[in-house]
């Protein structure tokens, strides 16, 4: 049964700072259509009876999941609200890597890496869109998130690919950084089972875990401190009451097309993220007055599309960087290092030509030859019979099939083989960087002078349209090191923090290497709890 709890009244100063509120937010009404339309788009504490409280009400159940768990583990209440019908989000499906810099495990291999090693790596791989705190406060908290998660049973190994994404920036460091959760639950791996490990950890806590149940609008009191969040399930409002904060873990926008489309730097295609990510907790802090940051980024990947069915296949290196295969655009051109970590190639497929306004690497096409087929997959799956694979026997014949400039094809290729042959690509410098070797090539070929890199000789040719797409969007509310929102002023929102893709994420415009998504969310999620246990 629901517990109902009173509020305070509103005062004269609260009622007119509401009024402003109110006038603030309209600009943004078209977008908040997902969230309650006609309603007004922040409660106020006097028109609100709650359903439940907890000292700390965290909004999503992916990686925001560490802000209740490690708020329980300090001997708070914590409730978490999820609009799907069970935990995980974008995380439940991830590969659950997580990027800790000096970690126990680099430690216990001798791996060397150190605090300022990290901080320098960082402040070039967030390409200017992150600041020295943030950097600082990841950096500093997480291995102390990593202990805790260990203390819950959840132990980490060294994945052995999609390393530091950029090793040769200063401080980058080419094998250790990246994590991946050990599963101690049966069928279940990767960021499967590190979801169902945490909800296991939570529940032991006495975390309440509230599924079905999608928040809608913050309530603030007159002191505008936010105390609650009001949220709809079955149809009805559902009024949570929170005494020290609200945390906002409610994934990226990918699914909310209006704001990809104003606030992304190009179209997104088949975003990887769950359909519930609909910039929820973006709306709720933007109608408080939150500044935002990178909010024209993406954690991007290429996808392979198979439009028939509607569906997208992550496109990354593992595939695009085997030797005996390019990625091409219609006029024949290839436009990327194919071996690069997925972030920057994603970049390439931006390059906009002002003749004929259009994106001139969308689409673009894998192209691979038959030995390439004979030895690798294309969209996790063998070559033949496969989705989102069309055969060719020759290339003239694949580039009329596809639109391709079929003369530039000839040629791109003839250019491509006769360096591949060499090892050397002086176009794109696939294979030069020990991301490329590491991830995209195969070392197990003796018979070639480079493990990404091969001529595409003989047909069948196998090909696969490749588009822009993502795997979350990363801007958001603004937060400081304590994962605090800030409004436009700089000022703290009193009571409010954002982690994870619902934030103006720590990691700025760039990917440092494999796990920096879940891994920041998790932490900032570790950090916000700590900040609210220490709150008196
Ligand atoms: C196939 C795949 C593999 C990946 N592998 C990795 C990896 O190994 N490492 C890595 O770092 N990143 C990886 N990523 C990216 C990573 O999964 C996401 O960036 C990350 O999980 C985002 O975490 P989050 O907590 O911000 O959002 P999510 O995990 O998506 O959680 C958001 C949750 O909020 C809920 N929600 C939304 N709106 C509301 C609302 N109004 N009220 C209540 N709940 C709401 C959603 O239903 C969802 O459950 C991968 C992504 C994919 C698709």
């Amino acid at each position: 049964m629901s517990k109902k709890f009173a509020s305070k009244p509103m005062s004269r100063r609260s009622f007119l700072r509401s009024a402003a509120v109110a006038g603030t937010v309209a600009a943004s009404s078209g977008a908040l259509a997902g969230i309650g339309v006609g309603k007004p788009k922040v409660a106020h504490a006097q028109d609100v009876t709650w359903a439940k409280e907890a000292d700390v009400v965290v909004l999503g159940s992916g990686t925001g999941q560490m802000a209740a768990i490690r708020a329980a583990a300090n001997g708070l209440s914590a409730i978490v609200l999820e609009k799907a019908p069970f935990a995980g989000g974008t995380t439940g499906i991830s590969g659950g890597g997580i990027w800790v810099p000096n970690n126990y495990r680099m430690q216990e291999l001798g791996i060397p890496d150190s605090r300022e090693q990290a901080i320098e790596y960082m402040s070039h791989a967030t390409f200017g869109q992150s600041t020295p705190e943030l950097i600082e406060a990841y950096v500093d908290n997480v291995n102390l998130m990593v202990e805790f998660s260990r203390t819950l049973g959840i132990e980490w190994d060294i994945l052995p690919y999609f390393q530091d994404y950029y090793p040769e920036f200063p401080g980058g460091v080419p094998e250790g950084r990246t994590l991946s959760p050990i599963s101690t639950i049966e069928g279940a791996s990767g960021g499967g089972a590190l979801v169902r490990m945490l909800q296991a950890a939570g529940e032991e806590l006495g975390v309440e875990y509230i599924f079905n149940t999608a928040a809608k609008r913050l309530v603030v009191n007159p002191d505008g401190e936010v105390i609650g969040v009001i949220a709809e399930q079955d149809g009805a409002d559902f009024n949570v009451r929170a005494l020290r904060g609200v945390v906002l873990a409610t994934g990226g926008f990918d699914h909310n097309p209006e704001m990809v489309t104003h606030f992304l730097r190009g179209p997104i295609y088949y975003p990887s993220a769950v359909r519930g990510n609909t910039g929820d907790g973006h709306l709720m802090a933007m109608a408080l007055g939150a500044n935002l940051r990178n909010m024209n980024e993406i954690f991007g990947w290429p996808v392979f599309v198979d439009e028939e069915a509607g569906i997208g296949a992550n496109a990354l290196a593992t595939e695009l960087g085997k030797p005996g295969a390019i990625v091409v655009n219609t006029r024949g051109k290839r436009f990327f290092n194919e071996a690069s970590a997925y972030d920057p190639a994603t970049r390439s497929f931006y390059d906009y030509d002002n003749g004929t306004h259009t994106y001139e690497n969308i689409p673009a096409y894998f192209i691979a030859d038959a030995a390439y087929a004979s030895r690798y997959t294309i969209a996790y799956r063998p070559p033949e019979d496969n989705p989102f694979v069309t055969k060719y026997d020759t290339l003239a014949e694949l580039a009329t099939a596809l639109g391709i400039d079929g003369a530039a094809l000839e040629e791109t290729i003839a250019r491509f083989n006769e360096y591949a042959a060499q090892g050397i690509d002086p176009d794109y410098h696939r294979g030069e960087s020990a991301f490329d070797q590491l991830t995209g090539g195969d070392r197990t070929r003796t018979d070639i002078a480079n493990p990404c890199l091969a001529p595409l000789t003989e047909g069948p040719y196998y090909t696969a349209k490749i588009l822009p797409g993502s795997l979350g969007t990363c801007g958001g509310p603004q937060v400081n090191a304590n994962a605090q929102v800030l409004n436009v002023w700089g000022e703290v929102i009193p009571n409010l923090y954002a982690v994870g893709n619902s934030s103006g994420n720590p990691m700025g415009g760039g990917y440092p290497g494999g796990g920096s998504t879940v891994g920041v969310g998790m932490t900032f999620g570790f950090i916000a709890a700590n900040h609210m246990a220490e709150k008196a």
